[in-house]
């Protein structure tokens, strides 16, 4: 076996070389694992498109004539399949089969070796299929950057940087797609706005930090009382809305008066850890359906039952109409 002369990029490269005939196969092996490249051998197509498979190399060295597939029908075959299709490949062929140059071209050969092949003439053009094949390594890994960016931005798009919660764009956007879906398949939908009571003074009392980390508790407290399926956003400043997919109106009900009663029970903390007096919410409940078909009309449902637990107190739940919520859904 030949020793490795060389170290650096080329230690990085795999080449598949595939020849029925192994002294061939040596030879090519001699000359390529000189330059340091990683060298796999196939004595056949099949034996070539199962090493593909195993260890996708970065080239292929294919022989045309063998027996079995051959290489224009390997060739084929790699590029017939998505996870192989970018893999570059060389064809060697022998001076006497020109036409076999045109016609390996069809199969989706890149470049041709004529046999026998000079050894510098083989390595200058393995050198540059590798170039372009890094070059297409590089583009596909920017792409993948420029995906996982996407995603990225999306989630900065959709979400409060306070709470982490969705925000207001991505209630107004997702609620019309649960909307939707709720009609198609007949499914309950509810929606519960929710609004601090009090906050100013909050703020006022113990600063916009404390304020700041109310809300981040407030919003903690909210996805840990919910389901995992329903959807919590913040809506405003201390303004929060739940989305509750398949939820009917009795549920939706039953869940703001827990969320009432949590929120009433816990302890929340002020910026250096100590604990403030009970905080408060109103509440404002509301489904789709007759009153309420659409997205729009659903959050301004609840948006006024919510306006009328605040004038009924606060520290309430409101879920029927009064006549100010009728004027908005008629
Ligand atoms: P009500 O019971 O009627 O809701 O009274 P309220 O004081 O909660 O309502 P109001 O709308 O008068 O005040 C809301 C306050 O919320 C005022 C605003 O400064 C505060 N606020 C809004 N966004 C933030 C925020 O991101 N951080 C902090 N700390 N405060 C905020
Ligand atoms: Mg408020
Ligand atoms: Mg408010």
């Amino acid at each position: 076996m030949a020793q490795t002369t060389r170290v650096g990029r080329e230690a990085n490269r795999r080449i598949l070389v595939v020849d029925d005939v192994a002294t061939n196969l040596r030879l090519v092996e001699g000359h390529l694992r000189r330059e340091g490249y990683q060298v796999q051998l196939a004595g056949s197509g099949e034996g070539a498109l199962r090493a593909i498979e195993a260890q996708e190399p970065d080239l292929v060295l294919l022989d045309v004539i063998m027996p079995g597939v051959d290489g224009f029908e390997t060739c084929r075959r790699i590029r017939a399949n998505p996870a192989t299709r970018h893999i570059p490949v060389i064809l060697l062929t022998s001076l006497t089969d020109l036409d076999h140059k045109a016609q390996g071209q069809r199969a989706g050969a890149d470049d041709f070796v004529t046999k026998p092949f000079d050894r510098n003439e083989l390595l200058i053009r393995v050198r540059s299929m590798l170039r372009i094949k890094a070059l297409h390594d590089r583009l596909k890994q920017k792409i993948a950057e420029l995906e996982s960016a996407k995603i990225r931005l999306r989630r900065l798009a959709d979400t409060d940087p306070l709470t982490s919660l969705y925000n207001k764009r991505y209630l107004t956007e997702g609620l019309r797609i649960e909307v939707a879906r709720a009609e198609r398949y007949h499914n309950e939908l509810s929606l519960i706005m929710i609004d601090v009571d009090h906050f100013k003074a909050i703020n006022d009392r113990f600063g916009h930090q404390t304020g700041d980390v109310v809300l981040q508790q407030m919003a903690t407290l909210f996805v840990n009382g919910v389901r995992s399926i329903d959807i919590a956003h913040r809506y405003g400043g201390e303004e929060f809305a739940i989305v509750l997919p398949e939820t009917p109106f009795a549920g939706a009900v039953f869940v703001a008066e827990r969320l009432g009663e949590q929120v009433r029970r816990h302890r929340f903390l002020d910026v250096d850890g100590e604990p403030l007096a009970p905080i408060t919410i109103s509440i404002g409940v509301a489904s789709r359906g007759a009153e309420a078909a659409d997205a729009e009309t659903l959050i301004k449902l609840a948006d006024a039952r919510l306006y009328d637990a605040k004038q009924r107190g606060r520290n309430c739940v409101v879920a029927e109409s009064n006549v100010l919520a009728e004027s908005v859904s008629g």
